[in-house]
C-alpha cells in the first residue's frame, strides 16, 4: 500500500477522537520506529510503498491508538529533554511541563561551580526522567532518586542504564519515611497533584492507562506531599539549598505560602508554557 494511503486511513479514524495536529504526530512517530523514515518522507517521496510486511505494525498500533492507549506505551518509549525513556503502566507519562521544570533546574546549576558535587535529590521518580535528565546533563550532579511504588523504581533503573548514567534509587513513602540520612543541594518533586474533583477534566487516555497513585490527591488534603516535602527539605536541604516543585495549576498561591515560613527566601513561582501556574522554588535559608 502507499505510505499517504495508510495516512489518510489514520486522519479517516482517529481525526474524529484526537485533537487537530495529534493525528500528524502520531503518524510520523510510528514510521520512524517502524519503518526508520523521516517526517518529510512523504514530501521527498509522495509515491512511497509500503511492503505488507511492514504495513502491519502501522495496522495495530492504528488499532490501539483508536482504543486510547498511549503512543508511548505503545511504542514503548516517550521523549523528555532529548533523552529516550522507556515507560509503561506503572509510571507517569513524562509531560512537557515537567521539562520545563528540568530546563529551570538546569540553567540555575549550570551557573555554579562545575567542579563542585551537587547532591540532588528527586522524590517520586517514577519513569526516573527528572532525575536522569539532571544527572544526564550536570556531570557533577549525585543524584538520589526515590520512589514508593518498587515497580516504578525498576522502570527508572531501566531508564538509568539505557541513558547511561549512575544513580543511586531508593525505594520509599516521602509521607512516612522517618530515618533518611543525608543532606541535599537540590531537592525537586513533582508528586500527585490532581484533585479527585478535577478528574473530570482528564481524558481517557490519561485515566485508563496511568497509575492513579502517580496523579491523584484526596481533595482533603490535596498539598499533603508538599507539606511533608518542604518539612524534609528544612531537614535534609544543606543551607542555601534549593527546592524545587511541579504543583497544581490551580493551587499556585496556597503551594506558595507553604515555603512563607520564614525558613526559606527566593520563593518563585512561574507558569508553564500555557501560561499555568507549575512550578515553584525556594532556597532554605543559610
Ligand atoms: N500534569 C499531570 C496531568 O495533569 C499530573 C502530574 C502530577 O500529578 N504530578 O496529567
Amino acid at each position: 500500500m502507499l505510505l499517504k494511503e495508510i495516512k489518510r486511513i489514520y486522519h479517516l479514524e482517529l481525526d474524529p477522537v484526537f485533537p487537530k495536529g495529534e493525528v500528524d504526530s502520531f503518524f510520523y512517530l510510528v514510521i520512524e520506529h517502524y519503518l526508520g523514515l523521516e517526517r518529510f518522507v512523504l514530501v521527498m517521496e509522495p509515491n512511497l510503498v509500503v511492503s505488507k510486511e511492514n504495513e502491519e505494525p502501522l495496522f495495530y498500533v492504528l488499532s490501539q491508538l483508536k482504543e486510547e492507549r498511549p503512543i508511548q506505551h505503545i511504542l514503548g518509549k516517550a521523549h523528555f529533554c532529548e533523552l529516550e525513556f522507556y515507560v509503561d503502566q506503572n509510571v507517569l507519562i513524562p509531560r512537557p511541563e515537567t521539562e520545563e521544570l528540568v530546563y529551570w533546574i538546569l540553567e540555575e546549576l549550570q551557573r555554579q561551580d562545575s567542579t563542585k558535587e551537587i547532591k540532588i535529590l528527586d522524590i517520586g521518580t517514577g519513569s526516573g526522567c527528572i532525575g536522569i535528565s539532571l544527572a544526564k546533563n550536570l556531570s557533577n550532579a549525585k543524584v538520589v532518586a526515590m520512589d514508593i511504588s518498587k515497580k516504578a523504581i525498576q522502570v527508572a533503573e531501566r531508564n538509568a542504564k539505557k541513558n547511561n548514567v549512575d544513580i543511586e534509587f531508593v525505594e520509599g513513602d516521602i509521607l512516612s519515611i522517618l530515618d533518611f540520612e543525608g543532606k541535599f543541594d537540590v531537592i525537586v518533586s513533582n508528586p500527585p497533584y490532581v484533585r479527585e474533583l478535577e478528574k473530570v477534566e482528564m481524558k481517557n487516555n490519561v485515566l485508563d492507562h496511568e497509575p492513579e497513585s502517580a496523579l491523584f490527591v484526596s481533595d482533603r488534603d490535596p498539598l499533603i506531599f508538599y507539606k511533608k516535602i518542604v518539612q524534609f527539605g528544612v531537614d535534609h536541604l544543606k543551607k542555601k539549598g534549593v527546592l524545587y516543585f511541579e504543583i497544581n495549576q490551580y493551587l499556585g498561591e496556597e503551594t506558595k505560602e507553604l515555603l512563607g515560613n520564614g525558613k526559606f527566601s527566593e520563593i518563585e513561582l512561574r507558569k508553564d508554557m500555557f501560561g499555568n501556574d507549575r512550578m515553584l522554588k525556594g532556597m532554605l535559608n543559610a
